[in-house]
């Protein structure tokens, strides 16, 4: 089931569909129309929640939630401080002590009945992620089946949360390992995966019995509050999740410095990652980070050229290039270098660009003016050292933060487009020789997350994957996460694991119990 929700996502990327260009008068008021019916359905919500009850900033300042496609702004949210996050802490510490002495099965079914009503509201959820962060309606409703199945996923394994008993070293000892929630949870996400990103988070937390402080972004919160109205609709007591979003660096500060929040898990860039990482000594609270990546993607000689265009589509354009497990090197073997530069030319050249509320739109606009100027920045350096735009490589005309899908060829490693991530529809071409050498280059950066080969040699495929040194390896695949799979980094990639039955491990602690004198009658 999740593989065919995999197969459509990359059918989305890879369908060329044609269709006609919508001027940005109708996109908006289409966008709108869209925006007056969420606002007015039973979960949209505009608040953060404290305690269970939706709540302003306690000095009524707000801030804007804009639509990244027209630039209109769709609804203000509460700009919220260390005030709001101390309060949002205590009522999760509260909450801890009930919420931790459910059953599993109890929580268990709370976690389904969230699962269900996210389902329930698929399609407008999805319609609410378009909206605030514009990708393409069908990748957004993606999105939502992806990040219910963290929720679903978690829901089973919260009865699976098993202890050991060791064999003793003295007879009259027995020796016990108990499971532990973590306690209070500060859960900051990032705007790429509004929902996702949050669900793979909270979804073990609540599991296993801990209790949450969310911080969406602030740039795509609506889709946060939207999920945790159903939450409370499900029934999940009040307390049990809390949202506050606003001053980032103040909630962060806030979260750390609580002696009550146990464990900062984050999903976000490497820099903020290691801020948060130093300021959780302050603490010493346990921390899982999902940080920024620079994925390889390396096509060999003997690949199959449909399945490896396909595949270096789906993982590069996905979201318009702005995930931390898309491409962000294409290196490719010399042998088949040119061939494939002229067929990912020709799929990239029919990537349908335009509002993700159009028909047959697979690229939506990126997510604001700064990262356009990033985009730009990197095509720029790479050309002033000698790369060639095969295609794209500037502004789409339908303007705003619209950016051509582009083809960039004899890119070298030293340039910007390979030593950073450009969070954008770019793919840079890098020529190899050997095999050795496509394993150097790499590995010669200081991010772990995902990578991707394409080869149709079993042997290689084997040494190639060991070598890389990556969490995740995609082989002759371009999108590979799903919930029962570990999805983390090695190296400046992050810390921990999320999903998967390893994922639970994150928000547990683990206690030694030995029990003596047991030979007593
Ligand atoms: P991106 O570049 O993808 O937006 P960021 O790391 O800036 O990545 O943002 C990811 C999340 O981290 C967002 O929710 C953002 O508000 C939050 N954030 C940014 N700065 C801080 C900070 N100093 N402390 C805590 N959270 C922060």
């Amino acid at each position: 089931m999740r593989f065919s929700r995999m197969a459509t996502m990359s059918k989305i990327l890879a369908s060329h569909l044609p269709s006609m260009r919508t001027s940005t008068r109708q996109l908006s008021m289409e966008a709108q129309n869209i925006a007056d019916r969420l606002k007015s359905s039973s979960f949209f919500r505009t608040q953060g929640l404290i305690g269970g009850k939706w709540t302003d900033a306690y000095d009524a300042n707000t801030l804007k939630v804009n639509n990244p496609a027209t630039g209109e702004i769709i609804a203000n949210v509460p700009c919220m401080g260390r005030k709001e996050t101390d309060d949002a802490v205590s009522s999760a510490y509260n909450a801890f002590s009930s919420w931790s002495k459910l059953t599993a099965a109890e929580r268990s079914k709370y976690l389904r009945k969230w699962y269900d009503l996210l389902m329930a509201h698929k399609e407008e959820l999805g319609q609410l992620i378009t909206l605030e962060q514009g990708k393409p309606l069908k990748e957004a409703i993606g999105e939502v089946g992806y990040g219910a199945a963290f929720i679903e996923f978690f829901s089973e394994e919260a009865k699976r949360v098993y202890g050991d008993i060791i064999p003793a070293t003295l007879a009259d000892r027995r020796l016990l390992v108990l499971k532990q929630p973590v306690g209070v949870v500060g859960a900051i996400t990032p705007w790429n995966f509004p929902l996702a990103m949050i669900t793979r988070k909270v979804g073990p937390a609540l599991a296993c019995g801990c209790t949450v402080v969310i911080k969406p972004s602030e740039l795509t919160p609506l889709t946060a509050l939207a999920a945790t109205e159903l939450a409370l609709q499900a029934g999940i007591p009040p307390g049990v999740i809390n949202v506050v979003m606003g001053n980032a660096p103040e909630i962060g500060d806030a979260l750390l410095a609580s002696p009550q929040v146990r464990k900062i898990t984050f999903t976000g860039s490497t820099a903020v990652g290691k801020k948060l990482m130093a300021g959780a000594a302050g603490t010493v609270k346990r921390l899982s980070l999902e940080l920024g990546g620079n994925a390889p993607c390396i096509v060999f000689d003997d690949a199959d050229l449909d399945v490896a265009v396909k595949g270096t589509l789906a993982a590069k354009f996905r979201n318009s290039g702005q995930t931390c497990v898309c491409a962000n090197r294409v290196l490719v073997q010399e042998g088949i270098y040119d061939k494939f530069a002229d067929a990912l030319s020709k799929a990239v050249q029919s990537l349908h660009v335009g509002d993700g509320f159009s028909e047959g739109v697979v690229q939506g606009p990126l997510i604001n003016e700064a990262a356009v100027k990033k985009v730009e920045r990197f095509i720029e350096d790479a050309i002033s050292k000698g790369a060639k735009v095969l295609l794209g490589g500037k502004r789409h005309s339908l303007g705003m933060t619209f950016y051509e899908p582009t083809v960039v060829s004899d890119v070298k490693n030293e340039m910007l487009l390979a030593r950073e991530e450009v969070f954008g529809p770019v793919a840079p071409l890098l020529r190899f020789k050997t095999e050795e050498e496509a394993i150097h280059i790499a590995n010669d950066t200081n991010a772990g997350l995902a990578a991707y080969i394409f080869t149709n040699n079993v042997q290689r495929t084997w040494r190639v994957s060991e070598a890389l040194e990556y969490g995740l390896v995609g082989v002759n695949e371009g999108i590979i996460s799903t919930e029962v799979a570990p999805f983390g980094g090695v190296k400046q990639s992050g810390l921990g694991r999320e999903g998967s039955k390893y994922g639970i491990d994150e928000y547990l602690e683990l206690k030694y119990v030995c029990l003596g004198d047991m030979n007593r009658k």
